[in-house]
């Protein structure tokens, strides 16, 4: 699903590469967590798969398509079939749970009796029944960040890619936000989720690919956060 093939970015007026002759793949329907400190490379990595960066070498397959080949005038078709999710939630702020999670199909021009349908399964997915009518300044942080991935995953997106989703949430909001990044992840969707979060890595013991300094020093499968000896 997500294919990188001895990938190097190094952005301009930087010495240093971000990542680093990085090679790895994701199969469909796992769960990863890429790991690693700060300015390791994992926002590069996740911006890599959205081809809103491009790497100066090697190749990136994702969903069996080269992104080097892939047309300006499709990337948007690309980004559509992927889910973000972020560590500040991003979400509309005029408008409630429903129309946020509805404006993600309205613009790309879902039939309204689709919407009206998808949207309110959706939110109860994310374990938001009842709360469809609040805006998001009435919702929590472990709230909002449900809506954000109500709206990911409303398209049904083959990936989703998560960046920091618990990052501004306590820590046993965070085991919520994880059920339901596992809720999704089991309907076959692909998740990439980069973290700080150690307790929540811990907690999953799914695979966990590691970056240092832009390079891949650890992929592991039902891993935790920090290196097992
Ligand atoms: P992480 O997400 O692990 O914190 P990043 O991918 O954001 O790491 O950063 C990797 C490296 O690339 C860091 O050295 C960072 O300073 C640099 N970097 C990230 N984005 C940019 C950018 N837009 N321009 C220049 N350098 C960048
Ligand atoms: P109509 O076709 O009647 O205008 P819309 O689907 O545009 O209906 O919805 C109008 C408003 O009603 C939406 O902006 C939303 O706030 C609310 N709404 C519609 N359906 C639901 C629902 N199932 N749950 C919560 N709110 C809803």
């Amino acid at each position: 699903m997500i294919h990188l093939d001895n990938v190097t970015k190094v952005y301009a007026n930087q010495n240093r590469p971000a990542l680093d002759h990085v090679s790895v793949d994701v199969d469909k329907g796992e769960f990863v967590f890429l790991v690693g400190p700060s300015g390791s490379g994992k926002s590069t990595f996740l911006r890599l798969v959205l081809k809103e960066e491009r790497p100066n070498s090697g190749s990136i397959h994702v969903a069996g398509k080269d992104l080097s080949k892939l047309s300006n005038f499709k990337v948007p078709h690309l980004r559509r079939r992927i889910g973000c999710v972020f560590q500040d939630f991003r979400l509309l702020p005029n408008k409630n749970v429903y129309e946020n999670v509805a404006f993600a199909l309205e613009v790309i021009g879902k039939p309204r009796r689709f919407i009206r349908k998808v949207v309110p399964e959706v939110i109860e997915l994310v374990g938001l029944e009842g709360k469809a009518h609040r805006m998001p300044e009435e919702l929590s942080g472990g709230e909002q960040q449900r809506v954000a991935m109500a709206r990911a995953f409303v398209n049904r997106p083959m990936i989703l890619l998560a960046d920091e989703p618990t990052g501004n949430i306590d820590p046993a909001t965070s085991i919520g936000i994880m059920k339901v990044l596992d809720r999704i992840n089991r309907t076959g969707t692909t998740v990439l989720m980069a973290t700080h979060d150690a307790a929540i890595v811990d907690s999953m013991r799914k695979r966990v690919v590691e970056l240092e300094d832009g390079k891949i020093v650890r992929d592991q499968s039902r891993g935790v956060y920090g290196q097992a000896y």
